[in-house]
């Protein structure tokens, strides 16, 4: 690892105007980014330690709904009664991620902000477009069971790793960012993170000087709510596919709403607004998802080594559908 200047931050607005010098980066939990400094895939010069700044409450928002602060512990957001109850799918998308003690210490900001484990993203002999820009693609054309089947470019295929992203995606979630002087806005989940496209080294749409204060969620849509991730072994591992579904049923037994999200699938977690219009006002039926997954695949392109993830996503979505409209619908 190499040396670094050290900052503990004293206000938000403190954090965003240390982040907005070159070479500055913010820690909070660290469980990724001292991974990557120690394997010099990052090498900042200056760390901003957020770890002491007010950021650490789940409250109860003035809409019904709730906000989660920035450095709330993924542990601590999966116990929250609250979450259990209303937001069930983010409690079971953080329980599948990560170890028990990773979970002690990851934070909620920081879990959106992870990088990828593309294999050679961490491997500073290969060429990387996201660790070093136009430096090429190490993962094109070698091993690829991690990588993308939706949204990938020809300079970068990787994925994005969050499970609790994937959850938030489904629950219509909304950043909280704080730039310098104080100025705040608040940014669609939805719209948060990127797609690769000739700049994968830019990951979400953060400007410098801007700091992650917290998450909402809307008042709680109810329903039955799924996560179910498919990885290699039973636990701390990637997702290879992942669902998140929040579905509600009318009275006659059909679809009255679908989010779904999807991990392991993209860059970013991936929501396709066409396949919740075609459940929309539907009879669930084996037909049905399978024209859902239709219509999600359509544009699915494998890289060889992950073609498996185009049959296993239908296989998943279809059984997530399944299960949902079953147990809603009892
Ligand atoms: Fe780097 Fe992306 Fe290629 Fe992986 S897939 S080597 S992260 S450019």
């Amino acid at each position: 690892m190499r040396p670094f200047d050290y900052h503990r931050a004293t206000s938000p607005a403190d954090a965003a105007a240390a982040a907005g010098t070159a070479g500055t980066t913010i820690i909070a939990g660290g469980t990724n980014l001292l991974d990557l400094m120690k394997l010099e895939v990052m090498t900042p010069e200056r760390l901003v330690d957020i770890n002491r700044l007010d950021l650490g409450e789940i409250t109860a928002a003035d809409d019904g709904g709730l906000r989660i602060g920035a450095l709330v512990r993924n542990a601590d957001l999966a116990a929250d009664p609250r979450v259990r109850r209303d937001y069930p799918v983010l409690s079971r998308a953080l329980l599948a991620g990560a170890s028990a003690q990773l979970r002690n210490k990851a934070t909620t900001g920081g879990n959106l902000l992870q990088r990828t484990r593309c294999y050679y993203f961490y491997n500073t002999a290969m060429p990387c477009n996201k660790r070093q820009p136009g430096s090429g693609c190490g993962a094109i054309g070698g091993v690829t069971r991690l990588h993308a089947i939706l949204g990938a470019s020809p300079h970068c295929i990787a994925t994005h790793p969050s499970d609790m992203a994937v959850a938030l995606l489904a629950l219509d979630a909304v950043v909280e960012v704080e730039g310098t002087e104080g100025t705040r806005r608040r940014v669609p989940l939805s719209g948060f993170h990127r797609l690769p496209g000739d700049t994968p080294h830019v990951e979400t749409v953060l400007q410098p000087g801007e700091l992650i204060t917290a998450v909402t969620l809307p008042p709680p849509a109810g329903g039955r709510q799924l996560y179910r991730k498919v990885r290699d072994r039973a636990s701390f591992a990637f997702a290879l596919v992942s669902v998140a579904a929040v579905v509600t049923l009318d009275d006659a037994g059909r679809i009255d709403r679908a989010a779904l999200a999807f991990g392991g699938l993209a860059h970013k977690p991936w929501r396709d607004p066409a396949v919740e219009d075609l459940l929309r006002g539907e009879a669930p039926s084996d037909a049905l998802f399978d024209r859902a997954a239709d219509r999600l695949l359509a544009d699915a392109r494998g890289q060889g080594g992950n073609d498996f993830k185009i049959p296993l996503t239908r296989r998943t979505l279809k059984a997530v559908l399944a299960e949902a409209t079953r147990e809603t619908a009892a």
